[in-house]
C-alpha cells in the first residue's frame, strides 16, 4: 500500500474515533514550515494516533521526532502506526504526561498540540530543549472560532475555560521579550514562535 492509502486510512479511523489530528491546511503549513527551514529535530507534544509525527517525519528521510503521549490506547495505536509506515527508527514514541519527562534533547523545533490549557507549561518546561535558532509552533490558537468570540456567546463553562487559557497563553506569547511570536489563522490557528 502506497503512502497517502495509509494516511487516509488514519485519517478515516481518527474521524470515526473523534480524534482531533491536524487539518489539512494546517499539516500543510506545518510540513512546508519543516521543508523551508530545514529542520531535522523535533519533539512533538501530543501523539494521538501518530499522524502528524508521520506525515512531519516523511518530509524528509533525516528527521527525527520524539512524540509523547499520555492516552495508553492511542499511543498504542500510534506504535501500530509508526510500523506500518516503517519509521520506528526515526520516531521515538514515549507513553507518558508530557509535563512528567525531563528530556535532555535539543530540537529544532517543539510542537505543541496536546492539552489546550498547558500550553504555558509545556512552554516553560521544554524550552531549555530548544535550539538557539529553535521554533516552537502551536495548535488550536483559535480553538474553533471561540477564541474569537465574545465570553457571553459560549454558553459552556468548560469551554469558556479553555478559551481563558488560550488567551492567557496569546498574552504570554506577546509579552515574552525573549521571543517573538505570529499566530496565522491556518487550520485551527497556530502560532509560530522564535528567539528574538
Ligand atoms: N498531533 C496529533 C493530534 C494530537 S491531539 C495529530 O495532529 O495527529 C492531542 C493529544 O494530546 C491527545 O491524544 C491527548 O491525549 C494528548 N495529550 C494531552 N495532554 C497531554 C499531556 N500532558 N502529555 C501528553 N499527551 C497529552
Ligand atoms: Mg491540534
Amino acid at each position: 500500500m502506497d503512502f497517502e492509502s495509509k494516511i487516509n486510512i488514519m485519517k478515516e479511523y481518527a474521524r470515526e474515533e473523534n480524534i482531533p489530528i491536524m487539518q489539512d491546511d494546517g499539516i500543510e503549513f506545518l510540513t512546508s514550515f519543516i521543508e523551508k527551514k530545514n529542520i531535522k529535530n523535533i519533539l512533538e507534544i501530543g501523539t494521538a494516533i501518530g499522524y502528524s509525527a508521520i506525515m512531519m517525519a516523511h518530509v524528509n528521510s533525516d528527521i527525527h521526532i520524539t512524540t509523547i503521549e499520555r492516552d495508553e490506547a492511542r499511543y498504542l495505536e500510534a506504535l501500530k502506526n509508526i510500523k506500518k509506515f516503517h519509521m520506528e527508527e526515526r520516531i521515538t514514541l514515549v507513553f507518558n504526561d508530557a509535563l512528567n519527562i525531563e528530556d535532555n534533547g535539543e530540537y529544532d523545533l517543539i510542537f505543541i498540540d496536546a492539552a489546550k490549557g498547558k500550553n504555558i507549561d509545556f512552554f516553560n518546561h521544554f524550552e531549555k530543549n530548544l535550539k538557539e535558532n529553535g521554533y516552537i509552533i502551536t495548535d488550536n490558537m483559535g480553538f474553533h472560532g471561540y477564541v474569537e468570540m465574545n465570553e457571553e456567546e459560549i454558553e459552556s463553562k468548560n469551554i469558556r475555560g479553555i478559551v481563558r487559557k488560550i488567551k492567557d497563553y496569546i498574552y504570554f506569547l506577546e509579552n515574552n521579550m525573549q521571543y517573538k511570536t505570529i499566530i496565522y489563522k491556518i487550520g485551527d490557528g497556530i502560532a509560530v514562535t522564535e528567539r528574538r
